[in-house]
């Protein structure tokens, strides 16, 4: 779809499952399983959705999700399916990936980062050569020496391959606008170094939240995950973006949302999604 002068698509990069008591944190499963059911596993469907933007002659990624690389044992326990869905969408859309300008993730755990890098050949390579990757550097530092609780989130083969020998990372050390209209927000909470994109047309914009806001039923405020480092600060972060996306009719991409992950926050608070982007 078009808004302003952004050409918006919408890819899943992957499907997959979580555990929902993972996703929802302290709030009680009797009232998220209305929302999300879980299977025998107590595990809830989950999707990797990636945006690709047009935006100036530029070709830009927001997120790239799990990607190839994980053992057959952990897509197993995951089970993952369409790993390879990122680049065969881009493969539709008729952008080869040496085409892409910037890549943004909007954190470094491996759902969000594990696209970034793959196998080929034995040689671990990256998915995007020539792209500029927006990291935080809070983000970055913390990957690589996560607390006991984080370390498995993290895979240094997802990211390191981008510095080292390469020199495709652009630290960025809060907010910032990297191109013309393309705007990060630091956000934090739930990782140290967790952003939002926003692109900007005019009046218009489109959010991706990552995992501020991971699937619908996160839209309420107090609704947050488990895994969220300073939850406090998520939800102060979460209201404030809810809350001008809802005043300023901002298009909304939610990272984990299996379902109509693209959407506008009505005046009354309800979720209604843009079908051309679903
Ligand atoms: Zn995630």
């Amino acid at each position: 779809m078009r808004l302003g002068d952004l050409e918006l698509h919408l890819l899943i990069a992957g499907r997959w499952k979580a555990d929902g008591g993972l996703m929802f944190g302290v709030v009680p499963k009797v009232l998220w399983e209305k929302q999300k059911p879980a299977d025998g596993q107590n595990m809830i469907d989950m999707a990797c959705v990636a945006l690709i933007a047009r935006i100036n002659g530029r070709v830009i990624i927001c997120e790239t999700g799990i990607g190839t690389k994980l053992s057959e044992k952990r897509a197993l326990q995951v089970v993952l399916r369409e790993p390879e869905g990122l680049l065969h969408s881009l493969r539709r859309l008729g952008i080869r990936p040496d085409e892409v300008d910037a890549v943004i993730t909007t954190h470094l755990h491996w759902d969000h980062a594990g696209g970034l890098t793959r196998w080929d050949d034995g040689c671990l390579e990256l998915t995007f050569p020539k792209a500029r990757h927006f990291i935080q550097r809070s983000e970055w530092d913390f990957a690589l020496s996560p607390d006991m609780r984080s370390q498995s989130a993290y895979v240094t083969d997802d990211f390191t391959p981008l510095a080292d020998g390469n020199n495709l990372v652009e630290f960025l050390d809060g907010d910032g606008e990297v191109m013309p209209g393309v705007h990060i927000r630091h956000v934090g909470g739930h990782t140290p170094g967790s952003q939002v994109l926003v692109l900007r047309s005019g009046e218009l914009a489109c959010a991706v939240t990552g995992d501020l806001v991971c699937q619908t039923p996160h839209l309420r405020v107090p609704w947050t995950m488990s895994a969220d480092i300073e939850p406090l600060r998520v939800l102060e972060q979460k209201a404030r973006l809810l809350d001008e996306a809802q005043k300023h009719r901002w298009l909304l991409v939610l990272s984990h949302e299996p379902d109509q992950p693209a959407g506008y926050l009505e005046e009354d608070g309800r979720w209604r999604p843009e079908p051309r982007l679903t």
